[in-house]
Formats: C-alpha cells, structure tokens, sequence
C-alpha cells in the first residue's frame, strides 16, 4: 500500500519525499535524486458512495404515506439519520414519482420506528 506511507527509492533504497516540480508532483530521493512523477491514480482517494448523501440533512424532507419497503431498499447504517427517532439505520430507495425527465425521488424508512419519509433528489 502507498497510501501516506513512505516511499523507497527504487535505485537505492533510500527514503523519496513528495515534491511540486513544475506544478508536477514528484517522489524524489533524498540520497541519489532519482524522481518519479506522482500518478493521480495514487493519491486520490476513492470515496465511498455515502459522501454523495452527506448534504441530505439539508434538503426539503416530505412525510408520505407509503410503508412498504421495496426489495430494491438497502439498509443504510450511519449515513442517514431517523427525523423521529434519530437512528442511523435507515432503509433507502428510490423511485421515479413524477415525470421521466426528472430526477426520481429518494424514500428514506427508519428500520427502527418505521418512520418513512421521501427526498428530492
Ligand atoms: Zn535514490
Ligand atoms: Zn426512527
């Protein structure tokens, strides 16, 4: 793994330090000088799906009536909290409610108090 941790030389073992050469990111070795460009595909981080979701609190929340969770749900754990009851499992799918072109919308079912509720995408 090369996430944050330190970096050998390839030609002579010793340890390479990130540096901005040209607006260019480089591992370069701190004895011989050897330097190795920096691949993106290296440094990000691949975020987790959730993130998508994090700004949810925000947005305008509707009670509806529909108690059925589909078998398309998934639970969520720790991503979406309950308005009732504050749990963090939470049950969420989504389902084209208005016209095709628009975004379908996400329903939310606490798999605690069965408290459902819906959220524009
Ligand atoms: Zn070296
Ligand atoms: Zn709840």
């Amino acid at each position: 793994m090369a996430t944050g941790g330190i970096k050998f030389c390839p030609k002579c073992g010793g340890i390479m330090r990130p540096m901005r050469i040209n607006g260019k990111l480089y591992m370069v070795c701190t004895r011989c000088g050897y330097k190795e460009e920096v691949k993106d595909a290296g440094v990000v981080t691949v975020y987790s799906r959730s993130v998508k979701i994090k700004h949810s609190p925000r947005e305008k929340t509707v009670v509806i009536d529909e108690s059925e969770v589909p078998r398309t749900a998934s639970l969520l754990k720790g991503v979406v909290r309950c308005p009732k009851c504050g749990s963090d499992e939470v049950y969420v799918w989504m389902v084209q409610t208005r016209a095709a072109d628009e975004p379908p919308t996400r329903f939310y079912k606490c798999a605690r108090c069965g408290y459902t509720w819906r959220e524009y995408a």
